[in-house]
């Protein structure tokens, strides 16, 4: 029997959406029917693959208008709903375009002994699982489907069980293009998501370092790869001889673009004491400037905090940072409009490394910022730290910023910018430390690690005899 789950509305605060979770059975069921399907994808030439991923992409443009309208009610937020489902579209262009040279063919001689040669074959796991949260609800469903597709896989999506209006319209576009043989999507909580890995291949998972430990956990029990992309705590440093109108603008969109709800945020800002008053004053001046898209959808930079937990957690964290000496600049305080929650972007000021805003994931617009002698104490105060999504650094030139990015401890630095994964994902890039495991989902390895290698190897000679190795061979 499948369980019922109440969706609330960011907006509102009212739950006006149900799901049904799936249960084990049928997931069973569903991936019995793409494991089928799978043989015959997986034989399809890429170019096949391709022609049908691109029909997706049509499908998928043509429903724009329902799924963005979907994704609208999920996250409370309107321009970024309708880039989510552009930016899928892109996405699945960008990998046909370039998955074909990804891929080394042919025979190559062996080294020790010329006759034996060898050949790769590049066989795909026969069903992927994706989970993903509630964030950006498509991108991150969508992130590591396409190349998965595109490799020969079959893919089970199951979404956040906060923002899961998107999958109806989407797979209906999924229908529309004839893939729902080998790409489907299941709803449901945590319980969904442990079945889910209990019948799938590989696992690829997006969320909390709390959740991730489960996953990595449950498929380890089972020995199936789980790709996991998890949280960040990003640090931003900011060198004296840095631009400080650039500098401030790279700080409050890296923090609050998306509420702050984004993995890559820039969650601590470490500022060279000469700039630090003058750093302060403006983020402090653009950060009052930005407007609640409340109470219209069409204006404004900063949307509801989609889920309603969260909120306590940015609220513990002001409220710590307070209670420890920190100052309050601007925001601050959780607003209720209409039975939503917004925060507007806050500047903390006088933190310490201490405190919890400078250690664990807020996920909100929340800069705290933090003053610097040199730069030795810079890189250590961004290295100290549990997690290593991304980073950045900002300097007076590309090259400053350089020597310090190369000294961080983290899967990307953006250098005189903040947050740039998030805008460009052609680069390959790990996640150190808790912040994730599994090769990059970015650049070449995204598609390739949904590939295992078998190995062809011929012996275009005679095969040695048992003698050969006999202890009394000469
Ligand atoms: P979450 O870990 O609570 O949930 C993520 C997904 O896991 C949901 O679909 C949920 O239903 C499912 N789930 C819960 N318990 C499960 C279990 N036991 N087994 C299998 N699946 C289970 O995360 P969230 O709150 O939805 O998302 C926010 C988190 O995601 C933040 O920590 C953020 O940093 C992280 N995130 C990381 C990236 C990245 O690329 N590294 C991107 C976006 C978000």
């Amino acid at each position: 029997m499948s369980r019922q789950l109440n969706v609330r509305n960011p907006r509102t605060g009212k739950i006006d959406f149900h799901i049904n979770a799936a249960d084990a059975a049928e997931i069973g069921e569903a991936a019995n029917r793409l494991r089928l399907a799978q043989a015959e994808w997986r034989d399809r030439s890429l170019e096949d693959r391709s022609a049908a991923l691109a029909k997706l992409a049509n499908t998928l443009t043509e429903a724009k208008p329902e799924i963005a309208k979907a994704l609208e009610a999920d996250t409370g937020r309107r321009r970024i709903a309708a880039m989510e489902v552009d930016g899928v579209v892109g996405s699945i262009h960008g990998w046909i375009a370039q998955a074909p040279h990804l891929l080394p063919e042919g025979w190559t001689d062996g080294r020790m002994n010329p006759a034996i040669r060898h050949a790769p074959q590049f066989v795909p796991y026969a069903l992927v699982g994706v989970i993903s949260p509630w964030n950006f609800p498509m991108t991150l469903s969508m992130i590591d489907t396409i190349p998965a597709l595109l490799a020969g896989c079959a893919v089970m999506i199951k979404p956040s069980e906060v923002t899961p209006r998107f999958a109806a319209p989407f797979l209906s576009a999924i229908e529309a293009a004839g893939l729902s043989d080998v790409l489907t999507i299941v709803q449901g909580d945590g319980a969904t998501g442990a079945a889910l890995i209990e019948s799938v291949d590989a696992v690829c998972f997006t969320g909390s370092v709390a959740t991730g430990r489960k996953v990595a956990a449950g498929a380890a029990a089972r020995m199936i790869p789980a790709f996991l992309e998890l949280g960040g705590k990003d640090p931003l440093i900011v060198l004296a001889d840095a631009d400080v109108e650039q500098a401030t603008n790279a700080a409050l969109r890296g923090s609050v673009l998306s509420t702050g709800q984004a993995c890559q945020s820039i969650e601590r800002i470490y500022v060279q004491q000469p700039l630090l008053e003058r750093f302060l004053q403006r983020l402090v001046e653009k950060a009052g400037a930005a407007r609640l898209n409340w109470p219209d959808i069409t204006v404004g930079e900063i949307g509801p905090i989609i889920f309603d937990r969260q909120a306590a957690i940015l609220e513990d964290h002001i409220t710590d940072a307070r209670n420890n000496g920190a100052r309050v600049l601007t925001g601050g305080e959780i607003e209720t409009h209409g039975g939503g929650l917004w925060l507007r972007p806050t500047v903390i000021a006088d933190v310490t490394q201490d405190m919890k805003v400078m250690r664990e994931e807020t996920f909100g617009p929340i800069m705290a910022v933090m003053g610097f002698s040199d730069e030795e104490e810079a890189v250590r105060l961004a290295n100290d730290t549990e997690y290593g999504l991304s980073a950045a650094v900002f300097a007076g030139s590309i090259e400053r910023a350089e020597a310090i990015g190369r000294r961080i401890d983290a899967g990307a630095v953006s250098l005189n910018d903040a947050a740039l994964t998030a805008l460009f994902h052609e680069a390959e890039k790990h996640s150190f430390k808790l912040s994730g495991l599994g090769g990059s989902r970015m650049g070449p390895a995204g598609f390739q690690r949904f590939l295992r290698r078998k190995a062809l190897i011929a012996n275009t000679g005679a095969p040695a005899p048992l003698g050969a190795f006999a202890e009394d061979a000469v």
